[in-house]
C-alpha cells in the first residue's frame, strides 16, 4: 500500500501551515530573479544595437555570454521548485518540502523509513498487533527482549533524558499512557487507586538496556514508550536520507516537530513560526530564524479531551500520573538534532519553570523558548542575540517577553 500521496510542485506549498513563513519569502525571490533575467535579456537584445564596444564585438559578446551563464545559473539555484509530498505516519501528518530535481527518488525511501520506524516502535495497540517494543512490554517479567539497533538507540536515548530529568521525562511511562489512552476517541478520567496503581510501575530505574542489545522490564504490567521522543529520530533519519543524496534545502515537518536541511535555496534562513498556543495551527506568535536545525513543540493541545469542563493532555506527570500542571502552555525547543529538540520540549514541559528553562540553558547546543498560559514568554540566551545560530522574534503583542525566569 502506498502510505503517501504527491501534492505536486509549489503547490499551496504551505497550505494551513504558517509554520513556516518562508513561503511568500519564496514567491518573492522567485518573483524577482525571473524579473532579473527578462530584463537582463531584453539587455542584451537592445544594448548591442545602440553601444559600441571599447574591447570589440568578439570579446564583449564573451563578457555577456559569461555574464549570462553566472546569472542563469545563479537563478536556477534560486527558482528550484519545491516538491511537497505528505503521509499520515507516527500519529500525525508528515510532509516534507524539498528543493531539488529528484524528489520522486529521494522521497520514496524517506517516507518508507519513517513508516518503519512507526512499525517498529508504535505501542499503540490500536494500529498494531505487534511491534517491537510491544513485544518487550508484553514480555514475561524478567525476559529480555531483543529489538532493532535502531529502536535500542532510540531508548537509549530516552533513557539518557529520563536520568538528566530525575524522571520528568519517563521512557517507562506506558502504563500511564495506556491507562489513560488519551487520542482513542473513548477517554474518561481513571480512577485515583488505577492512576495510583500505573504510577508504581513507572520508573526509568528499574530498566535494563543489556549488552546484547536486548531490553528487559523487571515488573508485569511495566513497559516503556518512545511517543515523545520517536517523531524526532525519524525526522534526523529522514534528513540523513536526503542529505545523502545531495539534498541542500529542505523542510521536514512531522506536525510540530520541523527540520530544515540548509538555508532557504536564496541563502536566507528559514523561518518557523512557533504557533500560538490557544489558536488555529496558523496562527504564530513569534518566528525562528535558522538554517540546518530542527525546532520542536509540545503543548497540551497536541491531544486532548474535555471532562466536567477539565482539559486533560497527553503529557503526563510521572510524579502524579495526570497530565502535567504547572502554568506552561507550550515549550519550543531548537537543536541541531531532533531527537534531542523533541526529548527536550516534552522535558522541558514537565519540569515546568524554571527547572526545565535552567535545564535547557546549561546543555550546550540547544535552545528554548516557554510560554505560559498568562502570555509570558521566556527565550534562553541562544536565542536572543544576532551572533547565535538561531533566533526568536515575538510577533504578537498579546505576549510579554520577558527576562530570566526567577527562582
Ligand atoms: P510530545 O508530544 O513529544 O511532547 O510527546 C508526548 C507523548 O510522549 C505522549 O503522547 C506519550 O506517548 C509520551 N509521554 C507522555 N508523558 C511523557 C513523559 N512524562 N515522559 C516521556 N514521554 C511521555
Ligand atoms: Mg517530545
Amino acid at each position: 500500500m502506498r502510505l503517501y500521496h504527491t501534492l505536486g510542485i509549489e503547490k499551496s506549498l504551505f497550505r494551513g501551515n504558517t509554520w513556516l513563513g518562508n513561503d511568500l519569502d519564496g514567491k518573492n525571490n522567485t518573483l524577482l530573479h525571473t524579473f532579473c533575467c527578462a530584463g537582463f535579456c531584453r539587455w542584451l537584445q537592445w544594448r548591442p544595437m545602440t553601444i559600441t564596444s571599447p574591447v570589440g564585438p568578439g570579446p564583449f559578446r564573451a563578457v555577456l555570454a559569461a555574464a549570462l551563464v553566472f546569472l542563469l545559473f545563479s537563478c536556477s539555484s534560486e527558482t528550484l521548485r519545491p516538491r511537497v509530498d505528505e503521509a499520515y505516519l507516527l500519529g500525525t501528518v508528515v510532509r516534507i518540502t524539498v528543493y531539488t530535481d529528484e524528489a520522486e527518488a529521494l522521497l520514496e525511501p524517506v517516507f518508507a523509513r519513517v513508516a518503519d520506524i512507526e512499525a517498529r516502535m508504535s505501542t499503540s495497540e490500536r494500529d498494531y498487533d505487534r511491534t517491537e517494543l510491544l513485544d518487550v512490554n508484553r514480555a514475561p517479567a524478567g525476559t529480555a527482549t531483543p529489538v532493532s539497533a535502531d529502536t535500542f538507540e532510540v531508548l537509549k536515548e530516552a533513557l539518557r533524558y529520563s536520568e538528566l530529568s530525575d524522571g520528568a521525562f519517563e521512557v517507562t511511562i506506558w502504563p500511564l499512557v495506556r491507562l489513560w489512552d488519551i487520542g482513542s476517541g473513548h477517554e474518561s478520567v481513571p480512577s485515583e487507586g488505577d492512576i495510583a496503581r500505573a504510577v508504581s510501575l513507572v520508573d526509568y530505574r528499574k530498566l535494563s538496556l543489556n549488552d546484547d542489545g536486548s531490553v528487559t522490564l523487571p515488573e508485569e504490567g511495566m513497559g516503556v514508550d518512545v511517543g515523545a521522543i520517536a517523531k524526532g529520530y525519524a525526522a534526523d533519519e529522514g534528513a540523513r536520507i536526503l542529505r545523502e543524496g545531495g539534498v541542500k534545502h529542505a523542510i521536514l515537518d512531522f506536525g510540530g516537530n520541523i527540520l530544515v536541511i540548509g538555508s532557504k535555496p536564496d541563502g536566507t534562513p528559514w523561518r518557523v513560526g512557533v504557533q500560538r498556543p490557544d489558536a488555529r495551527r496558523n496562527e504564530y506568535i513569534g518566528i525562528v530564524y535558522t538554517s540546518g536545525r530542527t525546532v520542536v513543540t509540545s503543548g497540551p493541545y497536541e491531544r486532548f479531551f474535555v471532562e466536567d469542563g477539565v482539559r486533560y493532555h497527553h503529557i503526563l506527570d510521572p510524579a502524579t500520573g495526570y497530565p502535567s500542571r504547572n502554568g506552561l502552555e507550550q515549550v519550543t525547543v531548537v537543536g541541531d538534532r531532533s531527537i534531542d529538540a523533541d526529548a527536550l520540549s516534552t522535558t522541558g514541559y514537565v519540569m515546568g519553570l524554571p527547572a526545565g528553562f535552567t535545564l535547557i540553558e546549561e546543555l550546550d547546543g540547544v535552545e528554548a523558548v516557554f510560554v505560559t498560559e498568562d502570555h509570558r514568554v521566556y527565550v534562553t540566551s541562544g536565542l536572543k542575540g544576532p551572533d547565535g545560530r538561531s533566533r526568536f522574534e515575538l510577533v504578537d503583542e498579546e505576549f510579554r517577553l520577558m527576562g530570566p525566569p526567577e527562582g
